[in-house]
């Protein structure tokens, strides 16, 4: 049969003069003696390295939290936002236009035209493109802000089309800046440049933005 024991006797707690601490009244240290006892050291210690381990801890909390929440959340904001440039080169401009209006609504995936380069971050080259032109071409590119991308939309933008062997057109417009994805047809249907865009944010995130 087991019972209720009673508790053991609590100590009472050391007096000052036990833990060596200096009486009221009593005299400063001198050279050589302890101005604070061990365990006082000890307690300060502590009440310094409780904060300055909070510190670490929360930036280091910070930090993961950046890498697996807010990184990923801005990577996919900004692959499921691109915004291209409202421009237009030829007859694929008018496939371009097209996609942006009611019955494709390329809206629908946050892909919203802009008519300052500076506000862009996709490019994309609905047209022929001619070696007259090219120099504005490029100047509108690096007024883009980084990360930027660029799509070559139609048969003349990927290399020249029809017009390949003309004096006057660039085979190609990636003999001026990085072309991301190629959109063949001549023209290509507004599903095919929707196409190529959806293609683009999923290079954009095997990329790992
Ligand atoms: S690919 Fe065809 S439709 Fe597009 S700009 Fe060239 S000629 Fe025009």
């Amino acid at each position: 049969m087991g019972g209720l024991s009673a508790a053991p006797p609590v100590p009472p707690p050391p007096s000052k003069e036990a833990l060596g601490l200096p009486a009221p009244g009593a005299e400063l240290p001198v050279v050589g003696q302890a101005a604070v006892p061990f365990a006082e050291i000890e307690t300060l210690r502590a009440r310094e390295f409780i904060p300055a381990a909070k510190e670490t801890l929360s930036s280091l909390l910070a930090e993961r939290a950046q890498g697996k929440v807010l990184r990923p959340t801005f990577n996919w904001a900004g692959r499921n936002s691109l915004f291209p440039l409202h421009w237009g080169l030829a007859c694929c401009a008018i496939e371009f236009a097209a996609g942006f209006g009611a019955r494709w609504d390329a809206e629908r995936f946050g892909v919203v035209p802009r008519s300052s380069p500076r506000q862009c971050d996709l490019l994309i080259v609905n047209g022929t493109v001619t070696w007259k032109v090219a120099h504005k071409l490029i100047a509108l590119y690096e007024q883009m802000p980084e990360p930027k991308w660029v799509i070559a939309m139609g048969n003349c933008a990927t290399g020249g089309g029809p017009f390949r062997t003309a004096y006057s057109v660039v085979p190609g417009v990636d003999k001026l800046v990085p072309v991301d994805v190629y959109i063949a047809g001549c023209p290509p249907r507004p599903e095919a440049m929707l196409e190529g865009i959806l293609r683009l944010e999923d290079l954009i995130r095997e990329r790992g933005g």
